[in-house]
């Protein structure tokens, strides 16, 4: 077969414009289409809204037969099959909510070759007869849509798709495209390896944002923190989101908020299906400015003006945090993204993934966690890491997150660590963050006094720090693994196996230096 690449980009280029309605392709979709075109197995890793569906329903068009595309939200698909329709295209779907009659008209269509898309529920690819009707029919290609729900890795597996893989085996001739907006890299190759793709093309692109500014700040008075970042944004006739892990903390941020005058309410999955529509509903409209919400606010929020996300509880993997900072700046106007980033944050977060009683997902979670903080303590470019984490790396510093508007400075924190760790020590462990800085800091309090601490050698040898800049470096030390919080146990500071290469100076130990005033970055230079 001649491959004339030319004519594919021109064939697909009539299509977008005379089916469609379209101008031009985005970045990425007309390579897509040319390797599906000429018979590659594709997997394509785009963002929600990045025009995943294109790079299947054209070649869908433009080649023999009928594609079938797998997808497991009923109601994305018929939305799909309808606005397909609207241009005039032959899809349909094949799926549950299909009575008999229904459901017998679709499958006469498809076997009289009147079908160019045909949408399917994965269950029903389970069905062998159904399979087999398939192998007699020309098929154009198969789309497998949400592809990530085939892993365990991804966020939402679904056991219906853990039998698509042996499709490929059956259709060795047509190509198959997996498409996906959220994969980390451990997700992306079990989703190859699981639908047994052949060498597939991988096309990974969109997920930059560059109008979103990401912050990290290290979470210290976190309500304090949000006020301050929302009046330095001037925030009051703005829409933002302010994510909390629980449905109480919810509450509590959201109150506060409307106490200070703010137009903030809550939404969480707790309230009545009445109230969060209602919510929803005034947050689009512009009535209500702030929602302090639980991650079930998300869900068809498009709304295009929403200027900043924050993030008052760290959050479980990097795939949510990006699809929630993702909510900014859908209109493309400067946007910020602020996460407060606590040491207590990431111990209850291991708390809570040690309790999960499947082996494969706790180190699952736990990797996820990990990346989750190595983002938030990256000394690098922020967009860096995350891009880099969605396989779609940048060689460059972006310039608009608080790592490349405000570098850190590193020291030496051989010394300083030391003197922390063998405070914690002396304390014979039994005591909290708060306490061991009054003991280095050599306060004169009743508590010091009646335990007899301004005895040991570590008291007031770490004058030379503030109380704030010790608590970022206990922190710092606590995010390498060298000092642990006991969550069941009031936080009381613990060494770890690795706190004795530091106390013995084995290891060579650059911290950043603290940033005192550190809510400054989030509100600067706002554009
Ligand atoms: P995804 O499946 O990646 O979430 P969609 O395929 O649903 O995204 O596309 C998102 C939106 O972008 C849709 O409204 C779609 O019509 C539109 N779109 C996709 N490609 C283009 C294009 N080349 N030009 C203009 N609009 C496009
Ligand atoms: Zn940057």
């Amino acid at each position: 077969m001649s491959i004339d690449s030319h004519s594919y980009q021109q064939q697909a280029l009539d299509c977008l414009q005379s089916t469609f309605g379209y101008t031009q392709f985005r970045s990425h979709q007309i390579e897509v289409i040319e390797d599906v075109m000429q018979g590659a197995d594709c997997f394509v890793l785009m963002p929600t809204g990045g025009g995943k569906s294109l790079c299947y329903q054209i070649p869908a068009l433009l080649r023999e037969g009928t594609a079938i595309v797998v997808s497991p939200l009923i109601s994305l698909m018929q939305d799909q099959v309808n606005a397909l329709k609207a241009n005039g295209v032959q899809a349909a779907y094949y799926n549950s909510t299909l009575g008999l009659e229904e459901a017998n008209q679709v499958l006469m269509q498809l076997h009289t070759g009147q079908l160019d898309l045909l949408y399917v529920a994965p269950e029903r690819l389970l069905n062998q007869d159904f399979v087999q009707q398939l192998q007699s029919l020309p098929i154009s290609l198969f789309a497998i849509d949400e592809a990530h729900c085939i892993s365990q890795w991804g966020h939402d597996f679904r056991p219906e798709y853990s039998r698509i893989g042996q499709l490929r085996h059956v259709f060795a001739q047509v190509s198959f495209i997996a498409l996906t907006a959220t994969a980390d890299a451990a997700t992306r190759e079990d989703i190859v390896h699981r639908l047994a793709l052949q060498s597939p093309k991988v096309h990974v692109s969109g997920f930059d944002r560059p109008n979103i500014r990401y912050t990290v700040l290290e979470k210290r008075q976190p309500f304090k923190q949000l006020v301050d970042f929302l009046d330095q944004r001037n925030a009051a006739e703005e829409s933002g989101v302010v994510y909390c892990l629980s449905r109480k903390r919810v509450e509590e941020v959201a109150l506060q908020l409307q106490q200070k005058g703010y137009r903030a309410q809550a939404y969480h999955a707790g309230l009545p299906a009445e109230i969060r529509h209602k919510v929803h509903q005034q947050f689009i409209r512009d009535e209500v400015a702030i929602v302090v919400a639980t991650v079930a606010f998300g869900m068809g929020i498009d709304k295009p003006n929403v200027r900043f996300v924050v993030h008052y509880d760290l959050p479980k993997n990097i795939e949510g945090y990006y699809q929630e900072t993702g909510r900014a700046g859908r209109d493309g106007l400067a946007s910020e993204a602020l996460l407060l980033y606590g040491a207590q944050d990431v111990v209850t977060a291991r708390h809570f993934i040690e309790q999960v009683a499947n082996e494969d997902q706790k180190r699952i979670e736990s990797f996820k966690l990990a990346s989750m903080v190595e983002f938030a303590e990256a000394q690098t470019c922020r967009r860096s890491v995350l891009l880099n984490y969605f396989g779609d790396p940048m060689h460059h510093a972006c310039g608009n997150c608080d790592v490349c508007l405000n570098p850190p400075v590193l020291f030496d924190g051989k010394v300083v660590a030391q003197k922390a760790l063998s405070c914690v020590y002396r304390l014979q462990q039994g005591f909290g963050m708060s306490y061991a800085i009054e003991v280095l800091r050599g306060a004169d309090n009743e508590r010091i006094r009646q335990l007899g601490h301004q005895q040991l050698s570590t008291y007031g040898i770490g004058k030379e720090f503030s109380v704030a800049e010790w608590q970022s470096i206990f922190r710092q030390l606590i995010h390498r693994g060298y000092l642990m919080q006991d969550i069941r146990n009031y936080s009381v500071l613990k060494l770890t196996a690795s706190s004795g290469d530091v106390l013995k100076g084995k290891v060579e130990l650059q911290l950043a230096k603290p940033r005192v005033k550190s809510t400054k970055s989030a509100g600067q230079g706002r554009a």
